[in-house]
């Protein structure tokens, strides 16, 4: 059950919608549907795809600018996660008493789906689509939703599923209120976006905490206990769910470990004990053995058998950009994990690697530390290749532990280079620790680009 509805938020009136990506015309649409008086308001272009979807649907929009005499008379407002709440237009609307809300929050109102909320700071959408492949393939009338796919509000209007596996983020936490995860789960809490949480650890923990606020007995709270920033922060909020923690480290029942025979052992109350050794994992590495235990909980919890949790955990084949093989050239593997943002994802992919490593290495620098990457970079990694703009903190940081640290002009540039410094046995990781935007549209086309240069080597 998302929140009890109807209960917080106007039902009728004028709905206005900033910002029409995904998210925005899914409220937008679910509006509609409702019985709102919908506008869509979008500072920049909105594309075709969407013009077309709102033109279609016969709701009012503007796009390239924000009309404020359209949009300070809301009687509620979904605004995207895109925008930051230090928005001029926000803080205005704030000043007026007008509700801000999330597309999660406001579609919440109008399910009474079972919602699995799964969040953190890397692992995410990988623990997403493996929670929603275990449940789809048990027969599960599932959707899946989030930062994912269709938006949640639009499938909440068009389509009927008993259980939601939604990804979040903390931009959208932020505009969270009253809903209610029956399952949440916090991965881990590393550091990412601190530029949106004003430099400071403890508001972004603070957000990603957001997870379990009104969860009641009857909920369940799936977080790692061998997070740091998680644990230390566990006394500072009101756990009022059933604790189900993730470990590689201590043996937790009720909860999820390894065993010392490295099997994941997974307990929950009053269930059969689930044992699969980390070897039949279709995921390698450490970063989805927490992965795997996540969703395997999740999995028990919705009553799968244990026999199907295992095929599911042996074959599920992963999204893109995650650590993904590109090609095997000249006795050099080229991986492809673009979709590694922040400096703690490099950290995970560089462990997953016995061979030594040309990594390439930057873009838009979002406050990184690379302090935690040193050891891994000294023992693993013989040459850095930058990409990006922002590549000065690059070689300050490593600029003692790697011999060789050049840049690069463009991807293919980067590859070529890497392709020139890589020898039989070697590994070339494109795993950035940056945002992508100085260079590429988004994290896919850095991975696409990084592909398409593989191939022409
Ligand atoms: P998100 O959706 O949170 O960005 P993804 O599943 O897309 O997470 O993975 C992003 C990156 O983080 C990948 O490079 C992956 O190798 C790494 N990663 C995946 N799971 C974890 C985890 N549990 N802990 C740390 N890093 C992870």
């Amino acid at each position: 059950m998302g929140i009890i509805a109807h209960t917080y938020y106007p039902q009728s009136g004028r709905l206005v919608i900033l910002g029409a990506g995904e998210s925005g015309v899914g409220a937008a649409i679910l509006g509609k549907d409702k019985g709102f008086d919908v506008f869509v308001s979008d500072l920049g272009e909105i594309t075709d795809h969407y013009q077309a979807q709102l033109l279609e649907e016969g709701i009012a929009f503007e796009s390239g600018k924000h009309t404020h005499e359209l949009i300070l008379n809301a009687a509620l407002v979904v605004k995207s996660p895109g925008i930051p709440e230090k928005a001029p237009l926000i803080q205005e609307l704030r000043s007026l008493g007008v509700p801000v809300i999330s597309e999660i929050e406001f579609a919440a109102q109008y399910t009474d789906a079972k919602l699995i909320c799964i969040t953190g700071s890397n692992g995410k959408s990988t623990t997403t689509m493996l929670t929603y492949y275990m449940l789809q393939k048990a027969g599960l009338n599932v959707g899946l939703a989030g930062n994912i796919g269709n938006s949640f509000a639009y499938q909440v209007a068009r389509a009927q599923y008993d259980v939601y596996v939604l990804e979040i983020s903390s931009f959208m936490l932020d505009d969270m209120y009253h809903f209610k995860a029956d399952i949440a789960v916090i991965l881990n809490i590393t550091p990412d976006h601190l530029d949106r949480y004003d430099y400071k650890m403890e508001n972004y923990v603070k957000s990603k905490f957001r997870m379990i606020q009104n969860q009641g007995e009857s909920d369940y709270f799936i977080y790692c206990l061998d997070d740091i920033e998680t644990v230390s922060a566990l006394d500072r909020f009101e756990i009022k769910a059933l604790e189900l923690p993730i470990s590689q480290e201590k043996e937790v029942v009720p909860g999820a470990f390894l065993s010392t025979e490295s099997n994941i052992i997974i307990n929950i109350p009053n269930g059969e004990v689930f044992t699969m050794s980390i070897e039949e994992l279709s995921l390698q590495g450490k970063h989805n053995i927490y992965n795997n235990m996540a969703s395997g909980l999740i999995a028990k919890l919705q009553g799968l058998r244990n026999q199907t949790i295992k095929e599911c955990m042996g074959s599920y084949v992963n999204i893109s950009h995650r650590l993904e093989h590109v090609a095997y050239i000249g006795g050099v593997n080229y991986i492809n994990d673009s979709k590694a943002t922040n400096v703690n994802s490099v950290w995970y992919a560089l462990e997953s690697f016995s061979t030594d490593i040309v990594l390439l290495l930057g873009g838009v620098d979002k406050g990184n530390d690379y302090d935690m990457l040193k050891d891994l970079v000294k023992q693993k990694v013989k040459a850095i290749v930058c990409i990006g703009k922002d590549t000065a903190p690059i070689h300050k940081a490593f600029e003692d532990d790697v011999d060789i640290i050049v840049n690069s002009s463009s991807m293919i540039d980067a590859v070529q280079l890497a392709s020139h410094l890589a020898t039989k046995g070697d590994t070339v990781l494109l795993s950035p620790a940056c945002a992508s935007f100085d260079w590429f549209k988004n994290y896919e086309d850095r991975g696409d680009k990084f592909k398409d240069a593989v191939m022409v080597l």
